[in-house]
């Protein structure tokens, strides 16, 4: 029979993780979803479920000087009012679901789902977002893209859990977080880009873009970004096709019910092309 369980404190979740049959739930907006029932009956889990939302310590919002760290169980909607969070994140979680979601979604329920369409995500791996990953006795950090391997596959074993995000702070110039969807709200992503720029006297000093929804996991290509910074906008701008054409071996989206694989393809490098192109104007 599978076992509910609703720990009193975090040390407690550790404990029960360390057994390694449990599930976590945070918000419950991904896995009452993937487990629903009949209508009007409970959600059928196959799996123990540890319920984490009544643990405080996990919500917490703080400056740590260079970074910014983002406790587990912090819900959208305290992320949105909150000055410290980097306005990109907060373009991409205005664009997350509805008010009734965010209330009680997590960032760190978008990463443990690890849906290649998850908006989150996206703007996780522009922001070079690590992530604290705890179990019983011990701790690691991880850069964001190696935690996430496939489509709903990530590197967590069943022991651990996400405590802790954290954001590098960076001063860019001009970002931006674009989503194609169905609807303007409650959508799943067709396709999303994220990106971020700094120019500093004509000269581009970081360059970052991530693309979602296009392959299985999220695309971000740091060794093309890399290639451009110390060169002048308009060099960058004049290499566009050498830039989209790094990405063409990458972007291979698939046809689902939501879109289709040319249609998301072309998107996505109308979505390129415009960032590069604007880079260095105010939307
Ligand atoms: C109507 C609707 C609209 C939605 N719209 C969007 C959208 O626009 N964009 C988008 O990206 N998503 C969307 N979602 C999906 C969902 O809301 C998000 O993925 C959300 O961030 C999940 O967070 P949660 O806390 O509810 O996760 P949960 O459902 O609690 O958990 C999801 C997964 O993460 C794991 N997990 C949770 N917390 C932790 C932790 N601390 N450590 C380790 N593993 C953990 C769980 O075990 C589970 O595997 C939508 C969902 C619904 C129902």
């Amino acid at each position: 029979m599978v076992k509910h369980v609703i720990p009193k404190t975090y040390e407690e979740a550790l404990d029960h993780l360390s057994e390694g049959t449990f599930k976590v739930l945070a918000g419950g907006t991904d896995l009452m979803v993937k487990n629903r029932s009949w209508s009007e009956t409970p959600a059928r889990f196959k799996q123990d479920i540890l319920y984490i939302h009544n643990l405080e310590e996990l919500r917490y919002i703080e400056d740590r000087g260079d970074y910014l760290a983002i406790g587990a169980l912090t819900d959208y909607e305290t992320l949105l009012r909150h000055e410290a969070v980097p306005q990109v994140l907060k373009d991409c979680m205005l664009e997350i679901a509805g008010p009734g979601i965010r209330k009680v979604g997590t960032l760190a329920g978008n990463i443990g789902n690890a849906s290649p369409a998850a908006d989150g995500v996206l703007t996780l791996y522009l922001l070079d977002a690590k992530l604290v990953i705890e179990q019983k006795g011990s701790a690691r950090e991880a850069l964001i893209d190696d935690v996430i391997v496939g489509p709903g596959k990530t590197t967590l074993s069943n022991e651990e859990i996400i405590k802790e995000i954290r954001l590098p702070k960076t001063r860019f110039t001009k970002t931006r977080f674009l989503k194609v969807g169905g609807r303007k709200a409650d959508a799943i992503s067709k396709v999303a880009f994220a990106g971020a720029v700094t120019i500093e006297d004509g000269v581009v000093k970081d360059l970052r873009m991530a693309l979602g929804a296009i392959n299985v996991t999220v695309v971000r290509l740091r060794d093309v970004e890399k290639r451009h910074i110390g060169e002048t906008i308009s060099a960058v701008q004049d290499n566009i096709v050498s830039i989209k054409n790094a990405y063409v071996p990458h972007i291979k989206p698939i046809d689902d019910q939501r879109s289709n694989r040319v249609y998301r393809k072309r998107v996505a490098f109308n979505m390129i092309e415009d960032f590069i192109t604007t880079m260095h104007t105010q939307d």
